[in-house]
């Protein structure tokens, strides 16, 4: 690489040498010149006089074209070549750099983020979230259960207690169903399992990653998906053949709230106690509460005050709005609803609450990313052409891309892997160049800037009002909040009965007893939807709802005072035989079924191997835990500047960085595809080292 480079250019041809040097082509490389000195030029990279793939950048980005061709084709494209003028150089004038100048100046942009970020922040982080017990618990009550259950309390013997319905308990069931444990009983607070997809009915719910990833055990359970990606009742419907098929309604208890977990060390058993008076004693606890399953509730003045009708999107009440989950809400008419909140669910219900309510307002603080989702039926060509093993396959290829890494084909090809393969083209990879982390930082925000770009593009295509438009527009990285996919969102705003009060990121200012106040304005509304999200940041015990007890008295939460300490995510020491599942010390994924899949399998294991082995506990060393907090804490330092600097949310901990609370103390920062592999190396040896068993 020329010495003589600026720093950026050398960011740049470190870059794009990287790149096509993994794609084992390039023979030589030069840069083509610049138009205006240091401020763009255009790399060519040749294989003998092949001319391999082109990049060309300005100050602040780099775009990489396959350019296949011979050299001279590309210089008279160029229009200004002349020929080299040294060794590996050819001085173009060049329009064709010209014409790639990005249409915005990171600098700006930059600025810009930050101004908005800091809009945002506040020091109250999660305490900005009410807690929904006492006089907030009918904001969690079950809307759905069709009958009450009447049974006595139990006081049993079972070989392992799940507590948690979802796709989590279903498949640590069903990986211990395989394994030969029979004495299974899930514990959950609904009606049916589902989790998530019991109590997400708002109309719209729909899964935001591709069906045929997210519905674990496809080929085992011979069924396809309707869609590319499925609604919320056909994944209900499926989670409910899931626990059927793997037998797992035998001992279930619904309607069944776990409110203690306790050790008896004597007698080697948990004790679990229930709302229904349970102390049922198990050998082994398998807790499996939920990533995303309590809510919260923005702690506004006059929250209590509201005299209309109010509820949480994950408690929908049908009752009050008429319709199902594919809209048509005929109790909205000639109502005016207001929804506070602009994430996931608010995304995906908007359209239905605009075509029935007859005024909506939608209060947002900060606008989502809304890419096109491109739904589609299943096709059944494309299933007939799937052989043996595709599910596992695509579930890779699908998690290796949005982890980063590298594969041949995108299998799933919709706007996750887009987003990852624009940012992975400036990502240095496994055996190619040399480059810093600081160099491939740059290169990647500059991707970033590209996409969130063209989602701000989409935006001004779609909403007519300007100003709403400009309000629409999310100014931070594409990863600093869970991205969206939709494509009937952005046109409900040109809709004369719906309206976008944007809070300029203060959030509203306080409920009154018939409407919503922003500033100085007041929304009169008949019905408030909270569509305000789900505790990520809060303590592990306030999002159960019950504490864990372990040997010697040790609370779970004290013991997890200074962040949690796990060995692998699983097993905490000082609590013998639990385990726990989702956002622990583990390797998070946008696909969070795979997550949950993949801890379901290794729980199996080491329980079925503490019981082959003869032995009664298992725990992990202090040594083990030791070593992956420490991992933990190494693998860290990696995500925590880029959380920084985002806007406010659950992924960033409210703003509120830490390693101790939020998603960055629970996800191993080398990502997930490392950290399945530390796992599956770990089983691979059958050693269990690092877990006492007696
Ligand atoms: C609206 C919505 C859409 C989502 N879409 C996607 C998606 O497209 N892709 C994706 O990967 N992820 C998605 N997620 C994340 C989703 O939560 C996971 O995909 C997955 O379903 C989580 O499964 P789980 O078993 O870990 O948790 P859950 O499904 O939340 O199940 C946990 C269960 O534990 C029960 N429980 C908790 N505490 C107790 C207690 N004390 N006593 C008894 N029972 C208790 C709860 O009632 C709940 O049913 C979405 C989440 C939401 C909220």
């Amino acid at each position: 690489m020329p010495a003589a480079y600026t720093r950026y250019e050398r960011v740049v041809w470190r870059a794009f040498v990287s790149e096509v040097v993994r794609g084992g082509r390039v023979i030589a490389a030069m840069r083509l010149a610049t138009a205006a000195p240091s401020s763009s030029a255009l790399f060519v990279l040749v294989g003998a006089e092949d001319v391999v793939a082109v990049a060309a950048h300005d100050r602040h980005s780099l775009r990489l074209t396959s350019a296949w061709g011979r050299l001279s084709q590309l210089r008279s494209s160029v229009g200004h070549g002349r020929e080299p003028s040294g060794p590996r150089g050819v001085d173009v004038m060049s329009r064709d750099i010209e014409a790639r100048r990005p249409g915005f100046d990171p600098d700006a942009l930059r600025e810009k983020y930050r101004a908005e970020r800091d809009k945002r922040l506040r020091a109250d982080g999660n305490d900005q979230y009410i807690n929904v017990v006492g006089q907030y618990e009918r904001f969690v009550r079950d809307p759905f259960a069709t009958s009450e259950i009447n049974r006595a309390p139990l006081h049993d013997d079972v070989d392992v207690v799940i507590v948690g319905g979802g796709f989590g308990g279903l498949l640590a069931g069903a990986h211990l169903r395989r394994a030969g444990v029979e004495g299974i009983r899930i514990v959950e607070q609904g009606s049916d399992f589902g989790g998530t997809w019991y109590w997400n009915r708002y109309p719209g719910a729909q899964c935001d990653i591709e069906s045929y990833v997210y519905m674990p055990l496809l080929e085992e359970m011979g069924y396809m998906p309707k869609e590319k990606y499925s609604f919320g009742d056909e994944i209900l419907e499926y989670t409910q053949r899931l626990a059927s098929s793997f037998d797992l309604y035998r001992d279930v208890c619904f309607q069944t709230g776990v409110t203690g977990n306790r050790w008896d060390d004597e007698a080697h058993r948990w004790i679990i106690t229930t709302n229904r008076g349970d102390e049922m004693r198990a050998r082994f606890v398998v807790l499996s509460t939920g990533v995303l399953n309590r809510p919260k509730l923005p702690a506004l003045e006059g929250i209590d005050d509201f005299n209309g009708h109010s509820f949480h999107t994950s408690r929908w009440d049908y009752a009050y709005t008429g319709g199902g989950p594919n809209g048509d809400l005929t109790g909205l008419r000639g109502k005016r609803v207001g929804i506070i909140g602009t994430g996931a669910s608010a995304i995906q219900s908007v359209p239905h609450l605009a075509a029935s309510a007859k005024r909506l307002y939608v209060f947002q603080r900060t606008p989502s990313s809304v890419d096109v989702r491109g739904n589609r039926p299943t096709d059944p060509s494309w299933v007939k052409s799937l052989g043996p093993g595709w599910q596992e396959e695509r579930i890779t290829n699908f998690n290796v891309l949005v982890g980063g890494g590298h594969q041949d084909v995108d299998l799933v090809n919709d706007g996750w892997t887009d987003i990852i393969s624009r940012l992975a083209t400036f990502m240095p990879r496994q055996g190619g160049a040399d480059i810093s982390p600081e160099q491939a930082a740059l290169a990647a925000e500059l991707a970033d800037f590209e996409k969130m770009e063209s989602i701000r593009a989409r935006v001004d295509a779609t909403v007519d009002n300007k100003q709403t438009a400009e309000a629409l527009k999310p100014y931070y990285r594409q990863f600093c909040k869970r991205p969206c996919f939709h494509d009937e969102y952005l046109p409900a705003y040109n809709l004369p009965n719906v309206t976008l009060i944007d809070t300029a990121g203060k959030g509203v200012t306080r409920i009154t007893n018939t409407g919503v106040v922003v500033g100085d304005e007041t929304y009169e509304v008949d019905c408030l939807i909270y569509a305000s999200g789900f505790e990520v940041g809060t303590s592990w015990a306030r999002r159960s709802g019950f504490e864990s007890i372990g040997r010697d008295g040790i609370t779970l939460t004290d013991r997890w005072a200074d962040g949690p300490r796990t060995f692998h995510g699983f097993l905490s020491r000082g609590f013998p035989n639990c385990f726990l599942m989702g956002l622990t010390q583990t390797g998070l994924t946008p696909n969070f079924t795979l997550m949950l899949h993949e801890q379901a399998k290794h729980i199996a294991y080491v329980i079925e191997q503490t019981n082959r082995r003869g032995c009664t506990t298992v725990e992990t060393s202090r040594r083990a835990e030791d070593d992956w907090q420490a991992e933990m804490r190494r693998m860290a330092m990696f995500t925590k500047d880029f959380f920084e600097a985002c806007t406010p949310g659950y992924y960033n901990n409210e703003g509120h960085v830490s390693d101790h609370t939020g998603l960055i103390a629970s996800a191993y920062g080398g990502g997930s595809e490392a950290f399945f592999a530390i796992i599956r190396a770990w089983r691979d040896a059958g050693s269990l080292d690092g877990l006492e068993l007696a």
